[in-house]
């Protein structure tokens, strides 16, 4: 018999046939891997529970033809219940596993993108921590594991020490005021960067709305759209389905 057993985290699952549901997972040891539930949207089914978004898992899998797998087993690994009691915190969540959805690659494991991953959620989970700023240090970071970490130091272009005034995804970082384009860039929104990409997250997210908070939440999205050259939804509601 052909198992595939991992810990893996929940992107996203949609209906297929009359009660079965496909479930997308990224593991930990197989990447992105798609698996159909049987059954689990009949009310006798021992599965359900485990398959929602954000879900945090061991999972059985029986490999399928092709890429599309059969769930066997679910044990929750993590509950995140703070988390999944407030809103802010489902939106925010749901921004990691869109983005991490888009990721263009199919069954290459990258441990480093589930641990990633697990750290952001039970950051999401920790109540000390306000949600706002997770998503935006996650797509930095994400960009980073990439090789393209935004660049806050100096001017990306000529090395200039500043003012820096603008900041521009294409370029990859902050401009001084000869080299500017992209977006303005105020003191605060440069700080606040600087604070996030320089080892500061948790000082970051004990903050309520720090000052540059919109600007960075703004920056952040059209970096990781622009990196993965598509629209998302990143940061803005969608319903648990
Ligand atoms: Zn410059």
């Amino acid at each position: 018999m052909n198992e595939l057993r991992d810990e893996a985290v929940v992107l996203r699952s949609y209906r297929s046939g009359e009660a079965d549901r496909v479930v997308v997972f990224w593991t930990r040891d197989h990447g992105k891997v798609r698996a159909i539930a049987k059954g689990v949207r009949k009310p006798t089914s021992k599965i359900g529970g485990g398959l929602t978004p954000l879900a945090h898992a061991e999972v059985y899998l029986l490999k399928g033809r092709g890429d599309l797998h059969i769930v066997r087993q679910v044990h929750h690994v993590e509950r995140y219940s703070t988390l999944h009691a407030d809103y802010d915190r489902i939106t925010a969540g749901l921004a990691l596993v869109e983005v991490v959805d888009a990721i263009p690659l199919d069954d290459v494991a990258d441990d480093g993108i589930f641990t990633m991953l697990t750290r952001a959620l039970g950051t999401l989970n920790t109540p000390e921590f306000f949600p706002e700023l997770v998503p935006p240090a996650f797509f930095f970071k994400l960009l980073a594991h990439d090789g393209s970490e935004p660049q806050v130091g100096e001017c990306v272009n000529c090395g200039s020490d500043g003012p820096l005034v603008s900041f521009d995804a294409e370029v990859g970082g902050a401009l001084c005021d000869n080299c500017r384009s992209g977006r303005p860039l105020s003191a605060d929104g440069l700080h606040l960067m600087r604070r996030i990409l320089g080892g500061d997250l948790a000082g970051v997210l004990r903050d309520e709305h720090p000052a540059g908070a919109v600007e960075v939440k703004t920056l952040a999205s059209e970096a990781i759209e622009r990196h993965f050259g598509r629209r998302m939804n990143v940061g803005r509601a969608s319903p648990i389905v």
